[in-house]
């Protein structure tokens, strides 16, 4: 991969691609007021690149809810350069036109022609759709896929995509994703990990928030929802004999993945559910 992002770097010298955000800062310098960064955002710049979100909350019993979405909002990748790098592999004799057939590139287009719509960062996951052009000529259709990544101080951990892609690569439609995240984050709805918005509900709001995921998910959660209910209500399953309340819920949906529910104790993470999704197949 160290060659991957070698060539990376010189691809875009070769063909003159800029990534923008890296001169926003001397952009500033040069003619516009200098706004300094406060020391949360400075602070929480450190953290997010560094330290995993789960030992910022072990060390601290309570943290403000504006230092916890700085820390998640400064957590996703901020250099356009390591996107490319999981996006194309470059070639020296590339021509002109396969360059522009590099995932990465055909990314930027489709986030220049705002085909990235719906996104939403909760925590540590980013999704969004992506429309993908129809083409009149082969009577092709539009298509929009459905876009999710993970990330973690600032490196992306896991995406899927709907359209299927199979190459080690990162398809296009993560790569636009990736890139509107990075260059419009501010206009980018961002929540607070999902288990943060738990511990705020009582007894009653979390029954309603269990029975409308499962109604609007049926088809992909209830297998997963059956099975936990029936290990919770067993004293002795391996579910209740977890010490300690769980701190990170993370729910994976995929249509041509398996279905995943992953949760972390402050003993570990520990995995229960997983199975084949019965919608759209
Ligand atoms: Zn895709």
């Amino acid at each position: 991969m160290a060659a991957a992002k070698r060539h990376c770097a010189g691809l875009s010298l070769e063909k003159g691609h800029r990534f923008p955000h890296q001169n926003s800062t001397r952009h500033r310098e040069n003619g516009h007021k200098h706004h300094p960064e406060s020391l949360l955002d400075i602070s929480a710049k450190v953290v997010a690149l560094n330290i995993p979100f789960q030992q910022v909350e072990e060390r601290f019993s309570r943290i403000p809810e504006p230092v916890q979405m700085r820390i998640v909002f400064w957590s996703f990748p901020r250099n356009e350069k390591d996107i490319c790098m999981y996006s194309s592999l470059h070639h020296s004799t590339v021509s002109e036109s396969e360059y522009q057939k590099l995932p990465f590139q055909r990314g930027v287009r489709l986030l220049d022609n705002n085909a990235v719509d719906h996104v939403l960062q909760v925590g540590f996951h980013l999704s969004g759709t992506v429309t993908e052009p129809g083409n009149q000529l082969y009577n092709e259709p539009e298509q929009v896929h459905r876009v999710s990544i993970s990330f973690d101080r600032c490196k992306i951990t896991a995406v899927t995509c709907t359209c299927g892609n199979r190459d080690i690569f990162w398809c296009q439609h993560v790569v636009a994703l990736s890139l509107y995240r990075i260059r419009k984050a501010g206009s980018v709805q961002l929540r607070l990990p999902i288990s943060e918005t738990l511990l705020q509900m009582d007894r009653e709001q979390l029954q309603k928030f269990a029975q409308y995921l499962i109604t609007a998910h049926h088809t992909n959660v209830l297998p997963t929802a059956q099975q936990l209910a029936d290990e919770i209500l067993q004293s002795k399953s391996r579910i209740n004999q977890l010490p300690g309340k769980y701190r990170c819920l993370f729910f994976s949906f995929s249509l041509r993945q398996p279905f995943q529910f992953c949760s972390c104790t402050s003993e570990g993470i520990v995995e229960w559910g997983r199975g084949s999704n019965t919608a759209g197949s």
